[in-house]
């Protein structure tokens, strides 16, 4: 099996003395899993997070994992590192990718998001531009926030609430009689990980420490 696409590095991990063991978040096939070989003691072409670039990807087998061909064009998060916050960032997004997104399913509109919040991320405030792209990564799990109205009446204006249950808005008259099942709008860090929660839980998993400490803001 043989799949070519371009993609983000967004984990590495050591493997042995000589290889590592990548992870790129890839336009057409989500994330692809597998070894650069001879990585660690290649000096030239230093395999990095956050470097976008083309890749070939081989395996015998569907199931083993399989070996990486590299070509790192440019590194989108090196500008990015010398801002705690965009680096807090970064770090959780590349760290939600690699636990939420199953391997090899195309996830390409999330994809696009993640380049172009990169881009953002150099002149727009980092933690708006990450909840927008919080809120994408929900919808492409099947969790879609849904404000456009309240989930009660229909109506489209003093949408002050949304469900903690599902997700949609709720107006401030249909809330009143639930206000401990609401979360008020509008959406922020502290709400979205709420909803980002039961992903994990469903999936079995923990919220990464790098969301957490974004909440803080
Ligand atoms: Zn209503």
């Amino acid at each position: 099996m043989k799949l070519e696409s371009k993609g983000i590095l967004i984990g590495l991990k050591p493997f042995g003395e000589r290889d590592l063991i990548a992870s790129i978040f890839s336009k057409d096939y989500g994330v692809v899993c597998g070894m650069l070989k001879g990585a660690l003691i290649n000096k030239k072409n230093k395999a990095l997070i956050g470097q976008i670039g083309n890749f070939s990807w081989n395996a015998r087998l569907d199931s083993q994992l399989g070996a990486f061909h590299w070509e790192p064009e440019k590194n989108l998060v090196a500008c990015l590192m010398m801002n705690m916050n965009t680096l807090d960032v970064v770090n959780c997004v590349f760290d939600l990718i690699k636990a939420l997104l199953p391997e090899r399913e195309n996830y390409d509109a999330l994809y696009d998001a993640t380049i172009s919040l990169l881009e953002k991320l150099k002149t727009e405030n980092p933690f708006t531009a990450y909840l927008s792209w919080e809120i994408e990564l929900l919808r492409d799990l099947g969790y879609a926030l849904d404000l456009a109205c309240c989930s009660g009446c229909g109506s489209r204006s003093n949408l002050k609430y949304i469900s903690s249950k599902t997700g949609r808005a709720v107006c401030e008259t249909c809330a009143k009689p639930y206000l401990s099942k609401v979360y008020e709008l509008p959406l922020n860090l502290n709400t979205t990980i709420r909803f980002l929660e039961k992903v994990f839980i469903e999936q079995g998993g923990k919220i990464p420490m790098t969301r957490k400490k974004l909440s803080s803001f």
